[in-house]
């Protein structure tokens, strides 16, 4: 069974009046390779890996409409189509019971979702790119970031071209940018929120400027300026433990998050902030692991009087609120507030 559909150069009149004709059009994963201007290179753009984050799609239709040629070969891969096309359109993370794609790109690859990650990595490995770009959105509002797996100025170039923030994260969950290892320099833009349209534009932007310079990796010792985030900690929920939004405390729920808890992200918090109300002790309620692998939540958060505070000054992202995203995958990333690890 072939998965993917494969085009190369599509027509701009052959692609749909707008973003969901066209994903209707693919019907599915898609490979578009774009023939470039210097056809010795290529770069890759993956995109749609959790079908309700739609500014890098859009930004592809944008591009696709407007019938530039590249400066070089860009191999661009659509993967969650089914999920994106799933009505309401762009609300499905993943289709019901799939695991999440970009938690897929390492073995063992046995179920759907596994076997598509193994196909994403197959074509790159064809194509070898010089360079990966993964394009998402985040859940909530908030500005925009770059994600490596480890420093080193490819990455930073590469970052550079859509954003000025990086978080440095090595957690081996089996994302894509993990390939960055031993493959070819690969990042994570989250462009910023699924909702903003300065998201949807910012994917754009940088998408033209992806693939239209003639140079994406460092040319040489370049600071980029950006501001970095090294080994955030995830902050978890820990089983059965149920946790809710609210304005005010809810009794009937272990934790209760204020709702504006994401007008923190990328922001300091202080050990006085207060982002909701829980019964401690803190270990029951949540789960957290420091790179060291060792128990981080009494470092990341302290309970007094029912009332949930940081534990010391922080910088939190990637703050959802959303309830199931909260227990299905974390409430918050932290650093020191000055973005270096938190240690001991
Ligand atoms: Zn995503």
């Amino acid at each position: 069974m072939r998965r993917f559909r494969f085009i190369r150069d599509p027509l701009a009149i052959d692609i749909g009046n707008n973003v969901e004709e066209f994903l209707r059009e693919l019907g599915g994963p898609a490979c578009i390779f774009l023939d470039g201007k210097d056809t010795s290179r290529t770069r890759a753009l993956v995109t749609l890996q959790h079908g309700n984050e739609p500014s890098g799609v859009m930004a592809l239709f944008r591009w696709l409409k407007s019938s530039r040629q590249p400066a070089v070969n860009v191999v661009c891969i659509v993967a969650s189509v089914a999920a994106a096309l799933e009505p309401p359109l762009f609300s499905h993370r993943m289709l019901p019971r799939a695991r999440d794609l970009n938690r897929c790109y390492k073995p063992p690859f046995e179920d759907a979702q596994g076997k598509l990650a193994e196909e994403i990595l197959e074509i790159l490995h064809m194509h070898h790119p010089e360079a990966v770009v993964d394009l998402h959105n985040t859940s909530g509002s908030g500005p925009s970031f770059g994600v490596c797996t480890h420093m080193d100025r490819q990455h930073d170039a590469l970052v550079s071209i859509f954003t000025q923030r990086l978080i440095v994260s090595n957690l081996g969950l089996g994302a894509l940018m993990e390939i960055s290892e031993h493959s070819y320099p690969t990042v994570t833009v989250e462009v910023g929120g699924r909702e903003d349209a300065e998201a949807h534009e910012l994917a754009f932007e940088g998408m033209c400027r992806y693939f239209e310079a003639d140079a994406v990796l460092a040319q040489g010792e370049t600071d980029w300026g950006l501001e970095l985030l090294r080994d955030p900690i995830r902050l978890e929920l820990n089983d059965n433990i149920s946790l809710t939004y609210a304005e005010g405390i809810r009794e009937d729920y272990d934790i209760t998050l204020k709702p504006d808890i994401e007008h923190h992200n990328f922001g300091g918090v202080t050990p006085d902030t207060a982002l909701g109300w829980a019964r401690g002790p803190e270990r029951r309620l949540f789960a957290a692991q420091d790179a060291g692998g060792r128990c981080a939540v009494t470092r990341l958060v302290r309970i007094e009087d029912g009332i949930l505070y940081p534990a010391q000054p922080l910088k939190l992202f990637m703050i959802t609120n959303n309830a199931s995203i909260a227990s299905s995958d974390c409430l918050f990333y932290a650093v020191a507030d000055d973005g270096s690890a938190i240690c001991i």
